[in-house]
């Protein structure tokens, strides 16, 4: 890969690329390696404010966009990320340390969601219904409601702006985006491909900076109605709290603590695999990560012997290079609290069975490095099997039937995604069924969405809201209910149903 010439960056407002009021900046950095990556806005309030104004003027034109007209934007958008795939992943591989086959899915992921919204552009199906009345229609409609504030995390940084964007703009809302801090290139290039796709100026606007200000304003801004939000529990909190005065609509995607369970019927190299995927990919940075596995324990030596294997013979190194198996994670101060579950991790008597360690030999030496690991004799109350480390850390938990295998799974306050192996059909429904998240897996690890259903979790992962297929479109739309009355007279819904004949 050509080595990035580090520029300077400006935020996007109402079609034009400006810079933060202040003047202040901020870097992005690789944790690959530590090298600069560009310069963008620390932006504050008074950016904020701009980029709600230009959101809101835009909004009274693409409201009246019609839905298919829109849906086309979407489809350009679609091609243009296709045709820039590799190059996008490669500085995604760069600024968020995923390896390119991972970075390349993030890029799909986006172009899935765009083609997948820009249907929607000729559907965005309401309902008719029968009126009691004669002479009477009635139907109701999806309505855009305005302008939309975006908030988003750094791990998926094409694929969760894509989830909400694509969505909120074929409603026919506008938008403003706060991208994380750690990866505003790709919120950059993201834009860059919205404007040449066509999108009018001030339908998508880009606020970079910091969640305590140009976050946090962007939550207060009284223009806007919507907030979506990707990121932690805690800071998912905050937002519906600073969000409630203005009575918000608050869609919240938040953290996770996923759970395989591998019963002892399961076909164990098929679930290694999977739990090498969900636990270590990404370096255990995905929401939907598995950082328990709950097994059976007629199985749990083959298994932990397995993992541990596969897990010691990860390669770890910059994500661009074909042969690394694990990126860096995504800064020294994640890497620092991953370091520190595995202390808590002993000091609660769980035992270490691989990995805990930062690496540094050679190269990793510039970057952020974990070795994979897996704790075993872990008990479902312990800490490294209640909280989310966000890392490349596993926690091995024996059982002794299915049942106990469910308590485990559903004793945590998240419930975003679960897997189970098994060859069993009954216990797989059970799973279906007793399962609290929102995603469940049978003989697959527990992540790899598709767009085109629902996406989110049950309890602290969210607040009932849905990313991914129809269900967006509730986060995105207010129902409207239209009644149409063409007898030429007064008629009285529940008083005047009574048979008469028609005029
Ligand atoms: P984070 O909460 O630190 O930050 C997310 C975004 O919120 C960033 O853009 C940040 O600047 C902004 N922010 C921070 N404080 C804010 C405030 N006071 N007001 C407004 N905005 C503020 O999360 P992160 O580290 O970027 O992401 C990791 C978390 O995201 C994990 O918990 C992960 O599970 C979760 N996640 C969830 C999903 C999902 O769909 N459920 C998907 C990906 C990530």
């Amino acid at each position: 890969m050509a080595v990035l010439d580090a520029q300077t960056f400006r935020n996007y407002v109402g079609g034009e690329w400006v810079d933060a009021a202040s003047g202040e900046t901020f870097e992005s950095t690789s944790p690959a390696t530590g090298e600069r990556l560009g310069t963008f806005p620390r932006s504050a309030a008074d950016d904020v404010e701009r980029a709600v104004a230009a959101a809101k003027a835009a909004w009274e034109e693409w409201r009246l966009v019609p839905a298919p007209k829109r849906g086309e934007i979407l489809y350009r958008f679609a091609n243009l990320l296709a045709e820039q795939k590799d190059e996008l992943a490669e500085l995604m591989s760069r600024e968020m340390g995923k390896v390119l086959p991972e970075a390349g899915g993030d890029v799909q992921e986006a172009i899935d969601m765009s083609l997948y919204m820009a249907g929607e552009g000729r559907r965005l199906f309401g309902h008719t219904t029968p009126s009691e009345l004669r002479d009477k229609f009635m139907m109701s409609v999806r309505m855009p409601v305005g302008v939309v504030g975006a908030i988003t995390p750094w791990n998926f940084p094409i694929a969760i702006p894509s989830w909400k964007i694509a969505p909120a703009l074929v409603c026919g809302n506008t938008v403003v985006l706060k991208p994380a801090e750690e990866t505003p290139l790709m919120a950059e290039r993201f834009v860059e491909l919205f404007e040449e796709a066509g999108l009018p100026p001030g339908v998508l606007n880009v606020v970079h900076g910091f969640g305590e200000d140009a976050g946090d304003a962007l939550v207060r801004h009284p223009d806007v109605p919507i907030i979506t939000f990707t990121g932690h529990r805690e800071t998912g909190i905050h937002v519906t709290k600073a969000a409630a005065d203005a009575l918000k609509h608050v869609h919240l995607e938040l953290g996770g603590k996923n759970a395989i369970i591998v019963m002892d019927d399961a076909d164990l190299e098929l679930a290694v695999e999977g739990i090498v995927w969900s636990a270590f990919g990404t370096s255990g940075q995905r929401c939907t990560a598995a950082s328990r596995v709950i097994v059976h324990e007629r199985v749990y030596d083959a298994l932990q012997r397995k993992l541990v294997a596969a897990a010691e013979s990860m390669r770890l190194g910059v994500g661009w290079d074909e042969s690394t198996d694990l990126g860096p994670v995504i800064s020294g101060a994640a890497l620092d609290r991953i370091h520190s579950y595995t202390q808590v991790g002993r000091d609660e008597g769980a035992r270490l069975l691989t990995g805990g360690e930062i690496a540094s030999d050679g190269e990793l030496e510039k970057g952020f490095y974990y070795r994979p690991t897996v704790f075993g004799d872990v008990e479902p109350q312990m800490r490294i099997a209640q909280e989310e480390i966000f890392g490349p850390t596993t926690a091995l938990i024996p059982v002794r039937d299915f049942d106990e295998a469910v308590r485990a799974a559903n004793g945590i306050k998240y419930g975003l995604s679960s897997a189970i192996f098994t060859r069993d059909v009954d216990r797989a429904f059970r799973a279906m069924r007793d399962l609290q998240t929102g995603i469940t897996y049978v003989n697959a690890g527990t992540t790899g969405a598709e767009v085109h259903l629902p996406f989110g979790g049950t309890k602290d992962t969210g607040n009932g809201h849905r990313e991914a297929g129809q269900a967006a479109l509730d986060v995105f739309t207010e129902w409207k209910s239209i009644y149409v009355d063409y007898s030429g007279r007064l008629q009285r819904a529940q008083i005047d149903n009574v048979e008469r004949p028609a005029p």
